[in-house]
């Protein structure tokens, strides 16, 4: 299981933006088959909230 893990941080480092309507409960989108909130709920937070703040005027 950590070498699957693994592999899906490297393949998915971002995840897609269907992940922001991921409830917790649902499955996540990795296809790990675990709850999301289990899964990527945390990093996903993490990412789209920088992306947010990295992103603001960068013009
Ligand atoms: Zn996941």
């Amino acid at each position: 299981m950590g070498l699957l893990d693994w592999i899906n941080r490297v393949l998915f480092k971002k995840p897609p933006d269907s992940a922001l309507t991921l409830r917790r409960n649902d499955i996540c989108w990795c296809g790990s088959g675990k709850k999301y909130k289990r899964c990527h709920e945390e990093s996903d937070r993490k990412y789209f909230s920088s992306r947010n703040t990295s992103c603001t005027r960068s013009t």
